[in-house]
């Protein structure tokens, strides 16, 4: 395959923290709407590569393609402009507004506009909200308080949040900690209707919930990759079983 058939890229990637390398000449490829699960034990770096690829950290060396484009030198502003979206673990959802309100807010603000373009505007936002919202199974909670939903629906309208941004990639660390055993069935069927549209990479340690939504799983371990394929082939991979064993 050529660089050109993957939506991102990474090569030889490497960022050392005084000497340690955390991220240790990393490669792995996606495929446009896949679902990638990087698992691998704490410490291993898998924070670190979501990290990398926002930029919010700086490689040392490496490149990280992302539709063709060159991201390393970027700033963090300008990869998401590139169609890159990254959720961390503790959701940062404004408590204090409705449901809409957070989802209208982060819609993708255009240059200023008046009269009849903003009317169109407008009814293309109150579409994105509503269509967003169904998504996300806040569709009957709009004018909700974001402050009274609980701990697994604000995590699906920080995932909203990013949605209606329309990201390529969406980036997400362990969505579903906290949550029920309804929110994660209810977690991994929204993150198999969005890869309709987007391609997803995700941190998780529930192997139940990997196998549910991993197309690949890519497993790392001090800083490189130990083994990649399907949830079958990397857990019976003997380098696999091994390191988690030792731990
Ligand atoms: P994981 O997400 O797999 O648990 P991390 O990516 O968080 O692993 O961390 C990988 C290693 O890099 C850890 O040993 C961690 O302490 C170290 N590390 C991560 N970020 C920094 C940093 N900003 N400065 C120094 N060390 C760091």
């Amino acid at each position: 395959k050529k660089h050109e058939d993957f939506l991102l890229a990474v090569e030889g990637l490497t960022v050392s923290f005084d000497g340690f390398k955390a991220v240790d000449d990393l490669s792995f490829y996606l495929d446009p709407k896949e679902i990638r699960v990087i698992i691998g034990p704490n410490g291993a770096g898998k924070t670190t590569v979501l990290d990398l690829i926002c930029g919010k950290t700086k490689s040392t060396s490496g490149s990280i393609r992302f539709q063709g484009k060159e991201l390393t030198r970027l700033k963090e502003h300008q990869i998401v402009h590139q169609g890159v979206g990254r959720k961390f673990q503790t959701p940062s959802v404004f408590e204090d507004l409705t449901v809409f309100e957070n989802l209208e807010l982060s819609y993708p603000k255009g240059h200023s506009v008046v009269g009849a373009l903003a009317f169109k505007r407008d009814t293309a936002v109150l579409a994105a909200v509503q269509e967003v919202a169904e998504t996300i199974f806040l569709d009957d909670a709009l004018d909700q308080p974001a402050a009274s939903l609980s701990h697994g629906q604000k995590q699906w309208l920080e995932i909203g949040m990013l949605l209606i941004q329309k990201p390529d990639l969406l980036m997400l660390d362990e969505p579903v900690a906290g949550m029920s055993v309804a929110e994660r069935k209810k977690t991994a069927e929204l993150l198999k209707k969005i890869t309709k549209d987007h391609t997803v990479l995700v941190i998780e340690h529930d192997m139940q919930f990997v196998g549910d939504i991993a197309d690949r799983v890519t497993v790392m371990h001090q800083g490189k990759v130990l083994s990649e394929g399907s949830i079958e082939h990397v857990k019976n991979d003997p380098k696999v079983v091994e390191v988690y064993l030792g731990h």
